[in-house]
C-alpha cells in the first residue's frame, strides 16, 4: 500500500455528520461528530457519545423499526444500525447499559471526503467534533492532510473542536494540518474540574498555551454552570491567564441548560443571561476580550 492509499484508508467511528453548521467554527461549516470521549462530563448533553459498544446486543429488540440487528465483521459481533429503517426515536439510547449508541458507522477518509465533496461549494471549512475528536488522532491527520492536498477541496478551513486532553506530540502532528482549534476551559481549579469531566486540566492548560504559540487557537470557551463551576470564585487569575492569550482568541461564554444531559446534572440550576453578563461584564473589567456571548438561553 502506498502512502496515498494508507492516507485514504484511515478510519473512524463517526456518531453524527451535520451538513451545515454556523456556530462551531468561522463561516459555515460542515461538522464531524467522532464517537467516544476520555472525559465523563457530568453536564455532558450528548452523553451516549462516551462510550464505545460493545455491540451486547441489548437494543436490538427495542427497536420499534427493525433498524438494528447483529452482523459479524472479522469473525466478531458487531451491531448493525440501518439508518435508512431508523425513525429516530432514541430507544436503543435510553435501554443500553453502557449509555452508547448503536447509531455509528465507521468512515473512511476517502469515503469522508466524498461526502465533503458534496457539500465543498456550500461551505467554507470542515470542524471535527465529538465526543473527543483527538482519541481519533489518525484519521483526523489523514482527512485534513487529504484536503489540504487537494486542488477541489483546499479552500476549506480545517478545525478541531477538542476538550484539550491531547498531549504536546499528539498536537505537533496535528499542527501542520489544522488552521485552528477551538478548546473548552471546564473550570479554574483542578478540584472543580475533576468533580465536573472526572480528569484534570493540566493537559488543557498545555494545550492552550501550545496553540496560542503556534496561533492555532480560535476559542477557548467557558460553560458557565452556576454555583458549579468556579470562573467568578477564580475572576482575576482566569482573567490574567485570557489577557495573555493572542488577541484573535476568541472566548466564548456558554450558558449551562438542562437540555440532554442526565443524573445529577439535571438538578443543577441553569444559567440565565443576567448570570452570563455578569460573568462577562467581571472579564471585560479586567481587559479580557473578544468576548462572544450565547445568543440563545434555553
Ligand atoms: S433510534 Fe432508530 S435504531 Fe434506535 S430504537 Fe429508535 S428506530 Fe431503532
Ligand atoms: S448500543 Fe448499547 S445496548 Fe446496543 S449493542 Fe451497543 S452496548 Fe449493547
Amino acid at each position: 500500500m502506498n502512502n496515498r492509499q494508507s492516507t485514504l484508508s484511515k478510519t473512524a467511528l463517526v456518531s453524527q455528520i451535520i451538513n451545515f453548521s454556523c456556530v462551531d467554527g468561522p463561516g459555515s461549516r460542515l461538522v464531524i461528530f467522532l464517537q467516544g470521549c476520555n472525559y465523563n462530563c457530568k453536564n455532558c448533553h450528548n452523553p451516549h457519545t462516551i462510550d464505545m459498544c460493545d455491540s451486547c446486543g441489548d437494543c436490538i429488540t427495542h427497536c420499534p423499526t427493525q433498524a438494528l440487528s447483529m452482523t459479524s465483521i472479522g469473525g466478531k459481533d458487531a451491531i448493525r444500525w440501518d439508518s435508512d429503517l431508523c425513525s429516530e426515536c432514541d430507544t436503543c439510547l435510553s435501554v443500553c447499559p453502557r449509555q452508547s449508541t448503536p447509531k455509528t458507522r465507521e468512515y473512511s477518509v476517502a469515503q469522508m471526503l466524498e461526502v465533503i465533496q458534496q457539500h465543498g461549494s456550500f461551505i467554507s471549512g470542515i470542524t471535527i467534533s465529538g465526543g473527543e475528536a483527538t482519541l481519533q488522532l489518525h484519521f483526523i491527520k489523514a482527512l485534513f492532510k487529504a484536503i489540504k492536498s487537494s486542488e477541489e477541496l483546499q479552500h476549506l478551513s480545517c478545525m478541531i473542536d477538542s476538550n484539550g486532553s491531547l498531549n504536546e506530540t499528539g498536537w505537533q502532528k496535528l499542527l501542520p494540518y489544522i488552521d485552528g482549534a477551538m478548546i473548552d476551559l471546564k473550570s479554574w481549579q483542578q478540584e472543580t474540574h475533576r468533580y465536573i469531566t472526572g480528569r484534570d486540566n493540566h493537559k488543557v492548560f498545555r494545550s492552550l498555551n501550545l496553540l496560542s504559540q503556534h496561533n492555532k487557537l480560535y476559542e477557548v470557551r467557558l460553560l458557565q454552570i452556576p454555583g458549579v463551576t468556579d470562573f467568578e470564585s477564580e475572576i482575576d487569575a482566569l482573567a490574567s491567564f485570557l489577557t495573555r492569550l493572542p488577541s484573535s482568541t476568541r472566548i466564548k461564554l456558554n450558558a449551562f441548560q438542562h437540555h440532554g444531559v442526565t443524573g445529577e446534572a439535571l438538578a443543577w440550576q441553569t444559567c440565565s443571561e443576567d448570570n452570563i453578563e455578569r460573568l462577562a461584564s467581571q472579564l471585560t473589567e479586567r481587559g479580557v476580550k473578544p468576548l462572544i456571548l450565547p445568543s440563545v438561553y434555553i
